[in-house]
């Protein structure tokens, strides 16, 4: 049986699987059974930050799964410590938590804003439409009156993505980021940021909402890059949060493994420190205004160029499902998101050949429509 048949076979249908086999990967590429190798700017979807066989990586997970690759949260772990504090310093958040995914820390978010709120007597978290965590009562994104008429002295949170990046990679605008921060002084609720795609220095920043004037969210929930690829995510909590949760409170059994804390400690430190997160700001912006040139070229398809860093959105006056084919039959993977628009979610290790690359084969298939 191909892989294909076998997934049909046994698998529940959840995902539509591209029809190529990876056999490995190096750096910005994937290999394939078949022979062809291909740039990867979708990055396992903002997952390999640093690319694939970074050695420092493979070091730190092979000498730490020679330790032990779990212990329960009921022992003190080396690797979780050294992470932490690289979150806490590198952040000015106070408290951290370990999850092992975003879903998982985006709901351990909000039941420390819950507890926080009881006391208060608030009730309500707020997020909003097409943002990626979302439940809840929804309001839409970047309408200020919409957010207005949303928020009262019930609210306990809003979470929100600053850029969102399912939703095809919107912007809030500084002006919906200002009338945020008012009403956050005026009704006392937390904020919550989403930057499990946006963080970790995926937009030149490490936080997304860094971009941004004034604004200073309590709590900010990372994932996707920080295990290098494995499992993990975490939870930032600044003061007024820090003394919320206690003993028994909130817990996990793999949150926090010790393997994938080495890896992440790893990524931090190669991201704050070993100049990933420059390069991602300085590729971000030639990348951006390579696309910004193909939207000149191309005015009748291109509708939008936007984004920050490395996490950035073309979008079409088409689906882009068969353009995303030609680009793969041409050795470039992308993703597309929201029908029509073309998402950039590159590792954070790409260079000017790797966007050149890119940006001539997208020339191709665009002048072949
Ligand atoms: C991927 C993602 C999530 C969900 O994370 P999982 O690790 O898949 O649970 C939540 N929010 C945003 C913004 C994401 O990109």
């Amino acid at each position: 049986m191909t892989l294909k048949e076998f997934e049909a076979e046994y698998f529940f249908h959840s995902y539509q699987r591209l029809p190529i086999e990876i056999t490995h990967g190096e750096r910005v590429y994937l290999f394939t059974k078949d022979g062809m190798k291909y740039l990867d700017m979708f990055g396992g979807l903002a997952v390999n930050a640093l690319g694939y066989g970074n050695p420092k990586i493979l070091e730190a997970i092979t000498e730490q799964s020679k330790k032990f690759i779990h212990l329960s949260n009921f022992y003190l772990q080396e690797p979780q410590i050294r992470l932490a504090e690289l979150l806490v310093r590198h952040s000015g958040y106070w408290k951290v938590f370990f999850s092992n995914s975003g879903t998982e820390a985006i709901e351990g978010a909000i039941k420390i804003a819950r507890k926080w709120g009881k006391s208060k007597g608030k009730s309500e978290i707020i997020s909003f439409t097409k943002g990626f965590h979302g439940r809840t009562l929804g309001a839409p994104y970047n309408d200020i009156y919409s957010l207005k008429s949303s928020v009262s002295e019930k609210t306990t949170a809003i979470v929100l993505e600053f850029i969102q990046g399912e939703a095809g990679i919107i912007q809030s605008s500084q002006e919906f980021v200002s009338e945020l921060k008012r009403l956050k002084d005026k009704f006392d609720f937390l904020i919550i940021a989403d930057e499990i795609q946006s963080g970790l220095g995926r937009t030149g920043k490490l936080f997304s909402f860094q971009h941004y004037k004034n604004i200073s969210p309590d709590i900010v929930v990372v994932a996707k890059a920080l295990g290098g690829g494995l499992p993990l995510g975490a939870i930032l909590g600044n003061s007024s949060v820090a003394g919320v949760i206690q003993p028994g409170d909130h817990g996990s059994t793999f949150g926090g493994n010790p393997v994938a804390c080495a890896a992440g400690v790893v990524v931090l430190n190669e991201i704050v420190e070993g100049g990933i997160m420059k390069n991602a700001e300085q590729m971000g912006s030639i990348l951006k205004s390579e696309l910004t040139k193909l939207k000149s070229e191309f005015p009748s398809l291109i509708k939008d160029v936007r984004g920050m860093g490395l996490m950035l959105g073309l979008e079409l006056s088409r689906e882009c499902d068969s353009i995303v084919t030609s680009l793969r039959e041409r050795g470039v993977l992308i993703n597309c998101t929201n029908k029509n628009i073309l998402r950039f979610l590159p590792p954070l290790i790409i260079n000017q050949d790797h966007i050149r690359f890119a940006i001539d084969q997208l020339r191709i298939v665009f002048k072949s429509l």
